[in-house]
């Protein structure tokens, strides 16, 4: 019989996982498919891997990965993908905000052959007019770039096959960015829109600061546009700049050398300054990551599992 696994990244959400277990069991319970909870403790610091423990004591098809500090969402979900056995596997926020009716639409949609069923959010009333502002011209600038490879306001909320999975994890990188890698493997899918309801407990996790990060993140490890652009801008101010240099030689020669000129060349120094420094910073971003991906770390480290100490791995 086939096998569903949810997977769950927890961050200090004491308030919130027995809100989630409570929403969930019947739904799953409803279906005829074995199932199992994989929680991923994201190094919380408060009650949260506790009251996991006892969520695990009194129902053992609830898991857990603990892992040994705070890595971020990202690597959260990857460490629980990594230690489902489902051959359907749903990533799911804690908070409800992915709301849990959906399962059963995607498994619908993966029974009829679907390998990836992708909840659409259908608005974002429930965001702030700043993060919705962002977030549109965030897809518009990804998908721009990348060809269309994420859908438009889809988040981690989705079901994916097993062999979807088995995909992901042969992706090498250490720097994820989940939503990208979705697309990047390819595979058939379905879109289900659905409405974002407000958190149900506890706080949001995303600062302004870690979304932006979040999204040069994305941008740089699926599009090599920035670092392009740069040879064209350049060119072009080559072009113009060989332009003015005959232009100057020509007046020079004509009318001689005329002194006054500090206004344009201030201009123009402080305008080339600052695009090479834009050009370098770019670098800088590409090349920070290329860092990071060359020196081969694992992208999370577990300290602790419970209830799959079978798939301990190397
Ligand atoms: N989360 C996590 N690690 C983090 C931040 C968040 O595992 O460093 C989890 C969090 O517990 C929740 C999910 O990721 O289950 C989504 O977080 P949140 O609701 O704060 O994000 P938003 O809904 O604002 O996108
Ligand atoms: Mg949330």
């Amino acid at each position: 019989m086939s096998y569903i696994s949810l997977i769950i990244p927890v961050y200090n959400e004491q308030e919130s996982i027995d809100i989630f277990y409570h929403a969930v069991i019947p739904l799953l319970e409803r279906e005829s498919y074995d199932f199992e909870l994989i929680f991923v403790d994201d190094g919380s610091r408060d009650a949260t891997l506790a009251i996991l423990h006892r969520l695990h004591d009194a129902d053992p098809r609830v898991r857990i990965v603990s892992l040994s500090r705070n890595f971020g969402k990202e690597y959260a979900l990857t460490a629980g993908l990594y230690y489902a056995s489902g051959d359907a596997v749903i990533p799911m926020d804690v908070d409800l905000q992915d709301p849990p009716e959906l399962i059963t639409t995607f498994l619908r949609h993966w029974e009829q052959g679907a390998d990836m069923v992708i909840g659409v959010r259908e608005n974002r009333d429930t965001d702030g007019r700043l993060k919705r502002w962002t977030a549109a011209l965030f897809y518009r600038v990804f998908r721009r770039m990348t060809h269309d490879m994420i859908e438009d306001n889809a988040g981690d909320f989705r079901l994916m096959s097993r062999r979807v999975v088995d995909s992901l994890l042969r992706l090498p990188e250490s720097v994820r960015f989940n939503k990208g890698l979705y697309g990047w493997v390819g595979f058939s899918r379905v879109l289900v829109p659905y409405t974002r309801p407000a958190r149900a407990a506890g706080t949001g996790k995303w600062p302004g600061w870690k979304l932006w990060n979040f999204a040069l993140d994305g941008i740089t490890s699926f599009s090599t546009f920035p670092l392009r652009l740069w040879s064209y801008l350049g060119g072009l101010i080559a072009l113009t700049g060989f332009a003015y240099a005959v232009l100057i030689f020509v007046r020079t020669v004509l009318y001689g050398v005329d002194v006054p000129g500090y206004a344009s060349l201030m201009v123009v120094v402080l305008t080339l300054g600052g695009l090479i420094l834009i050009s370098l910073g770019i670098i800088g971003e590409y090349l920070g990551r290329v860092f990071e991906e060359v020196k081969r770390r694992p992208p999370f480290i577990v300290r602790e599992l419970v209830g799959l100490e079978d798939k301990k791995r190397d």
